[in-house]
C-alpha cells in the first residue's frame, strides 16, 4: 500500500490561517502527492473549533506541545484567551483523521502551535522561537506518524522511497 501524507491545509493555500490568509508550499512533490491522492487535509484549530480569523496564540513560558498534552502549559491568545481545550481537540480529530486515512507521514507548516515540528514561538508574542513540537505535531509523533516541517519536502520524499 502507498504511505498516504496529512498535510497543513494552509500549505495548499487553504484560507484557514489565524490571520485569515493560506500559505502555499509550491513543489513538484506536492503536486505528484496530489496526484496520487496521497495527501490527507485538515487545519487542526479549525477541527478543533476555532474560526477564521483569529487571535494569534502560543504555548506559554517557552514549553513545548508535549507538555500542553501532559497538562503543564496552556495555549494562549495574544488577547489573554486560554485556548488550550481546542487546540488538544484539534490535535486529537488531526490524529484520527489521520489514522483512519492510513498516514504514516505528516507535512506541517513551521512555527504553528499546532502544526509547528522543527521551531514553535515562546509565548511572549515577541517572535522569539525556540525548538520545539506544536500540540498536534507532538500528538502524531507520540502515535508514531513522522512529521516533517515545509522546510524538509526533500527529507519526506527521501524518506518515502524507504517506506
Ligand atoms: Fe495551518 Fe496548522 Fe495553523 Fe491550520 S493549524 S492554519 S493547518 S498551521
Amino acid at each position: 500500500t502507498v504511505s498516504k501524507i496529512l498535510i497543513s491545509a494552509c500549505l495548499l493555500g487553504h484560507a484557514v490561517r489565524y490571520d485569515g490568509k493560506g500559505k502555499p508550499l509550491v513543489h513538484p512533490a506536492i503536486d505528484r502527492w496530489r496526484e496520487e491522492g496521497r495527501l490527507v487535509t485538515i487545519c487542526p484549530e479549525l477541527a478543533g473549533g476555532m474560526g477564521v480569523p483569529r487571535p494569534p496564540a502560543e504555548i506559554e513560558k517557552g514549553m513545548t506541545g508535549a507538555d500542553v498534552l501532559e497538562g503543564r502549559a496552556r495555549v494562549m491568545e495574544i488577547t489573554g484567551g486560554d485556548v488550550t481545550e481546542a487546540f488538544v481537540a484539534g490535535a486529537r480529530h488531526a490524529l484520527e483523521f489521520a489514522q483512519a486515512h492510513g498516514c504514516t507521514h505528516a507535512l506541517l507548516i513551521d512555527g504553528s502551535p499546532s502544526c509547528g515540528s522543527g521551531f514553535i514561538y515562546d509565548g511572549s508574542f515577541e517572535g522569539l522561537r525556540h525548538a520545539g513540537n506544536g500540540v498536534t505535531a507532538a500528538l502524531l509523533e507520540q502515535a508514531g506518524i513522522v512529521v516533517c516541517s515545509d522546510r524538509q519536502v526533500e527529507e519526506l520524499v527521501e524518506l518515502l522511497a524507504k517506506a
